[in-house]
């Protein structure tokens, strides 16, 4: 059946086929963090979705490019630089160093492109300056540059895809400076915001005076230029349909003329024990404050990703420790495999081509279905159960251990919890192969000789591959 999507845009699931005409290549944004504080664990909900989705797509051959933005200058930003009286650099590049240490802790992969706002301002000036030529945007008397939203629609276009607004019941005010705003004050907005004092020395020049981007635009620009005017896939949390991402359609489409992006994919919110995230509930976390509480980042991430990514999640602490007392369920599991299969996975690991598992087949295809990660787990937690009953039995061949382990890495590649099933050799035998090739490298081939012996006589064998020397168990 293919991979199904549920696309905000159609508010439909729809089977997913990329625009590359190969079907291989896959374009993917996904709005990064403003960096003005640490993020919290609501954003990390929506970062790890992405990982999910970019490690599943990878998990089924598709060559995806991930590009992720660092909002570097904005509203909250510029206000941060003001009351910390740093720099703009100074105060973004603190938590900017935070989010990427954070995205570690997780184990997300990182995104192969991290384009910086500040350092695409001529692509936002340029998309702008498309935008006034066609007649979509203007700048007002206070000086800035507004999207005309009027224009925009009276060219046949549609303001609110993502979110059905009804123009007849909205009064669209006069126009809106704030980044954010709800859909009460929906109005023109700003493409470029004209210097004002509070800036401070926060300003670049351009065709309308100085001033600054506004934040839809930066996703904009800097999304069409890694990736094309139209791409496939195009990511964040549900609080950024409107108006973010609303907006960033408007400006795109309103400057190409072409479609912008093919499936638009929204995360939940997450609310933490039963109510909204908020710092004077005290049930505000960053990822920071739950590490200092001595859970880890594993436990976070598989917390995160146990959920339906379209339905609001309850995060708990009590959810942390089941988190800790699953991921031991599975640890275990994989360290008796490890002792079956130990000599049987040198083997296979050497030859590497074990066939698809039953729990592989059906992991793949919960995720088929629009990412339907508890069905996911589901056949995980099965598959341990399987196994155990298996192991227990002693009904399990070296070489099924061997299999169920490769399989394990092959999911593991796209939940991203750890515990991997790859045995290294031991020690003494990784430092003779050392040797054994350092002996070669002298042309000593009388030593590399001995040492081949040496090997074979501890039960390890030497297979020169095109990729370098291998182990393999005798
Ligand atoms: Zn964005």
């Amino acid at each position: 059946m293919g991979l199904q999507l549920f696309n905000t845009l159609s508010r439909s699931i729809q089977a997913f086929t990329p625009l590359d005409p190969t079907g291989k290549k896959v374009g993917m944004y996904c709005c990064g963090p403003t960096v003005y504080d640490f993020a919290h664990i609501g954003n990390w909900r929506t970062f790890v979705f992405a990982d999910l989705v970019r490690r599943y797509l990878e998990f089924q051959g598709y060559a995806v490019t991930h590009v992720m933005n660092i909002t570097d200058v904005e509203d909250k930003i510029i206000k941060g630089v003001r009351e910390t009286k740093t720099t703009l650099r100074e105060f973004t590049g603190k938590y900017e160093a935070a989010f990427l240490e954070d995205l570690k802790t997780l184990n997300c992969v990182r995104p192969h492109q991290m384009p910086h706002a500040t350092e695409h301002i001529a692509e936002i000036i340029s998309l702008i300056e498309k935008l006034v030529a066609r007649g979509m945007a203007y700048q007002a008397a206070d000086g800035s540059v507004y999207f005309s939203i009027e224009k925009y629609r009276g060219c046949g276009c549609t303001y609110g895809r993502l979110l059905k607004l009804n123009f007849d019941e909205l009064r669209v005010g006069e126009r809106v400076a704030s980044d954010e705003y709800d859909k009460e004050s929906l109005a023109d907005f700003a493409l470029w915001k004209a210097r004002v004092p509070e800036d401070g020395g926060v300003f670049w020049t351009s065709p309308w005076g100085e001033g600054r981007p506004g934040w839809h635009i930066e996703c904009s620009a800097m999304s069409m230029k890694m990736l094309g005017e139209s791409f496939d896939l195009h990511l964040g949390g549900e609080d950024l349909k409107f108006p973010h991402h609303e907006d960033e359609i408007a400006q795109s489409e309103g400057a190409t003329g072409k479609p912008f992006v093919k499936y638009w994919l929204h995360g939940a919110f997450l609310i933490v024990e039963g109510k909204k995230m908020s710092k004077s509930l005290g049930n505000f976390f960053t990822l920071r404050d739950l590490l200092a509480k001595g859970f880890t980042g594993r436990e976070i991430r598989y917390l995160l990703l146990s959920a339906h990514y379209r339905e609001t999640f309850n995060f708990t602490l009590e959810g942390l420790q089941g988190a800790r007392a699953a991921l031991a369920r599975i640890d275990e599991c994989l360290g008796k495999l490890r002792e079956v299969g130990r000599d049987a996975l040198l083997r296979v690991q050497a030859d590497q081509q074990v066939g698809p598992t039953r729990c592989l087949q059906q992991f793949s295809a919960a995720l088929d279905d629009d990412l339907n990660i508890s069905a996911a787990w589901g056949e995980v937690f099965k598959w341990v159960t399987e196994t155990n009953r298996r192991l227990a039995a002693d009904s399990l061949s070296a070489n099924d251990a061997a299999a169920e382990l490769t399989a394990w890495d092959k999911i593991d590649s796209v939940l991203g919890v750890g515990a991997s099933a790859k045995i290294e050799a031991p020690a003494e035998i990784a430092a003779l192969l050392e040797a054994r090739q350092a002996a070669r490298k002298a042309k000593d081939f009388k030593k590399s000789d001995a040492i081949r012996d040496e090997l074979k006589e501890k039960g390890w064998a030497i297979e020169d591959t095109a990729k370098g020397p291998k182990l393999k168990k005798l």
